[in-house]
């Protein structure tokens, strides 16, 4: 094959001259004192210097921030020393102004024809921007995560997210192994919650105050839990709160606390009508009792129809 013959517009110095001066990359050579041998004026700019040559010979010390300058220092001392590149390492400088900048860097190890290693070189991309976006946009997905576990009526947990929590919280349990530690107190309850005659309140006075009501009871319920508790909303009037490190004992008292915050709470819906009281009926059940989350669930179901049966305003 024949040889092409090379475009002379393109001479080694030439080529040099480009990256040098028009490069928006930084890029140094180092010797292996980490002195400056070569660098573009990308990266002297970034100190305020217009030629380069004026660096030649000084070091990150004389330009960076101590640890910043330290830190550059070692990574290259081990670069020599294992002649393996740093490829892409997010480093990020606080320049003495307070800004903050962020760069995408990769050094790598100069080796002779001696097959002496005589230095190193680096390139670095100012990605500040990408790593603004980068954060914005994982602040967006926390905040997502958070609406996606929160019902939109009473900001209490969802459905969604009780049955996530409810079995994170099982495997917790089940990895202490609390039933060979033989502690009854070493588990957690589920206290299942239905407001009684809740379709009355939204046929009387509406659905808006229906919805006033949800939240007022969700505000109850949550005054009512340690900090440890969890209150969730199934849907329409139904309830979850899941109590850690409780036994059913514990749940029922706390049952029995919701109960008594309920009654208590005389609930205006009508200037002209009297306050409605407001009860509702509970089932609890126990981690310890049950063979698994779904029969945990269950029980607890099973026990808020008891509830509903014998007369509703109780828990069984
Ligand atoms: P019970 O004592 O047997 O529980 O009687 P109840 O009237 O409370 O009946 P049930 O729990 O079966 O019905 C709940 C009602 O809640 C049904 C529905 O009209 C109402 N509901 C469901 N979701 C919402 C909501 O988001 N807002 C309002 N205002 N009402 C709702
Ligand atoms: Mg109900």
């Amino acid at each position: 094959m024949a040889k092409k013959k090379l475009d002379p517009n393109f001479s080694n110095e030439k080529i040099l001259e480009v990256i040098r001066d028009y490069s928006n990359d930084t890029i140094y050579f180092k010797d292996a004192h980490s002195r400056f041998v070569w660098n573009n004026r990308s990266h002297a700019a970034q100190f305020g210097v217009s030629d380069p040559r004026e660096m030649v010979g000084k070091t990150d010390a004389d330009y960076f921030p101590k640890d910043f300058a330290a830190r550059s220092k070692r990574e290259e001392m081990e670069i020599m020393e294992t002649r393996i590149p740093l490829i892409s390492n997010i480093e990020k400088l606080e320049k003495p102004d307070g800004s903050i900048v962020w760069y995408s860097a990769s050094k790598y190890p100069i080796i002779d024809e001696n097959d002496k290693v005589i230095g190193t070189w680096g390139i670095s991309r100012n990605i500040t921007a990408l790593k603004i976006v980068e954060e914005e946009l994982s602040r967006t997905n926390e905040k997502l995560k958070r609406l996606s576990q929160v019902d939109d009526l009473t900001g209490l947990f969802n459905r969604r997210y009780f049955y996530e929590m409810i079995e994170k919280t099982a495997s917790q349990y089940d990895r202490r192994n609390y039933k060979k530690k033989n502690d009854p107190d070493d588990t957690f309850s589920l206290i299942s919650l239905d407001i009684d005659f809740f379709k009355k309140i939204n046929d009387e006075f509406g659905h808006n105050k229906g919805d006033d009501v949800l939240r007022l009871v969700a505000g109850i319920l949550t005054s009512q839990c340690r900090k440890s508790d969890m209150v969730f909303r199934i849907g329409g009037d139904e309830f979850m709160m899941l109590l850690p490190d409780t036994p059913l004992k514990g749940a029922k008292k706390q049952a029995e606390r919701v109960r008594l915050a309920l009654s208590e709470a005389p609930i205006v819906l009508d200037e002209r009508s009297t306050p409605v009281r407001l009860t509702a009926s509970m089932g609890i059940s126990c981690y310890k009792d049950s063979s698994n989350v779904a029969d945990l669930i269950h029980t607890a179901d099973d026990r808020l129809y008891t509830s509903k049966n014998l007369g509703r305003d109780r828990a069984t």
